[in-house]
């Protein structure tokens, strides 16, 4: 299989967050980049190096004053405080509170949803890395090929304005609209990291060209909270495109393969010409999560099932961290995903 990737996503590396009120080790560590591009690689897999797109990829899931802000909040940091090593909010825009703030304090709020994607020098930089590994991995595919980009950082906690959940720029919806606007086709987004691609979800919830399914860990007590419910289907155009398939903690390899069967069927019946499949690895028995307990099999019969979907696969890495399996759990999927392909 091919694999896109980019050494530019180690310019990225958090070394903490708040988690639940407590300042702790960052989870999704540069470290990642390197287990997951050392397993494809002894897997066999083929290597190369993503190309530059620009921003105009982007521009179609997320708003220019959103780019804007990633693109200056690290210059702007001394009008949040002098001598700051990292930009996070102090306080965040509600719903009710709708005045977009002139001042990058202000803006800081309105575009992080919460304190678990601090911004640092070379974030900027590393996260159009990552979005330039999904558009490559969706241009590569266009001929009705398959192909796994290693996006890091993730990408589909990142709403059309805000970042969260570790990520920025929401690569899976910008390989899934690319895929679209190239092919002039309905796309679809099967997300199965263990988080609800709530961004994801937002980004498409009033459009019709992108069917969205997310199966994930029920999220009533677990990031992201307050989306990826059942009854959260779509509105206007995009009514009934979207399907959450939230499952109860502590399931494994049975459930888990019968969502995913379900979302074939979703996004396939929606009438998609390309497919991108966000893969999180985070649902593994062993993720420190914790949540779902997926095998390394249950990872491999997992790409088998998605592998047979006859249309153009972006598979587009999402979460997954660190624990002795994580590259074990990616190298199977890829592999049950090439075996279904013949
Ligand atoms: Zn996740």
């Amino acid at each position: 299989m091919r694999v896109f990737h980019t050494e530019k996503s180690l310019l990225h590396a958090p070394d903490f967050y708040f988690r639940r009120g407590k300042r702790i080790e960052h989870l999704e560590r540069a470290e990642r980049y390197r287990v997951l591009r050392g397993a494809a690689e002894r897997a066999g897999h083929d290597l190369r190096e993503a190309d530059a797109h620009g921003l105009d990829p982007i521009r179609r899931v997320h708003s220019e004053r959103y780019l804007d802000f990633l693109a200056t909040a690290w210059a702007c940091r001394d009008e949040i405080e002098p001598g700051l090593d990292y930009v996070l909010p102090s306080h965040f825009a509600r719903p009710e509170m709708h005045r977009y703030p002139e001042g990058m304090i202000g803006r800081v709020g309105f575009h992080m949803a919460d304190l678990s994607a601090p911004l640092y020098e070379k974030t900027y930089e590393a996260v159009l890395a990552s979005a330039d590994v999904a558009v490559t991995t969706a241009e590569a595919v266009l001929d009705g090929g398959h192909a796994y980009g290693l996006c890091r950082p993730p990408g589909h906690h990142a709403s059309t304005e805000s970042t969260g959940g570790f990520c920025f720029v929401n690569n899976s919806a910008v390989a899934a609209a690319h895929l679209g606007a190239k092919l002039g086709c309905k796309a679809g987004i099967i997300d199965i990291d263990v988080h609800a691609g709530n961004g994801t979800q937002i980004i498409f919830y009033e459009r019709d060209d992108v069917a969205t399914c997310s199966i994930h860990a029920d999220p009533s007590a677990f990031m992201p909270y307050y989306a990826g419910y059942a009854e959260e289907t779509g509105a206007g155009a995009g009514a009934g495109h979207n399907l959450n398939l939230p499952l109860a903690h502590g399931s494994g390899d049975d459930v888990y393969l019968d969502a995913i069967d379900r979302a074939i069927g979703f996004v396939t019946d929606h009438g998609i010409g390309a497919l991108v499949v966000a893969l999180g690895l985070d649902a593994s028995e062993h993720d420190p999560n914790g949540a779902l307990k997926v095998t390394t099999e249950g990872f491999r019969a997992a790409g088998e099932r998605l592998g047979a979907v006859a249309l153009p696969v972006a598979i587009i890495q999402e979460g997954g961290y660190l624990s002795e399996i994580l590259g074990e759990n990616l190298a199977a999927f890829l592999g049950g995903f090439d075996s279904a392909r013949g």
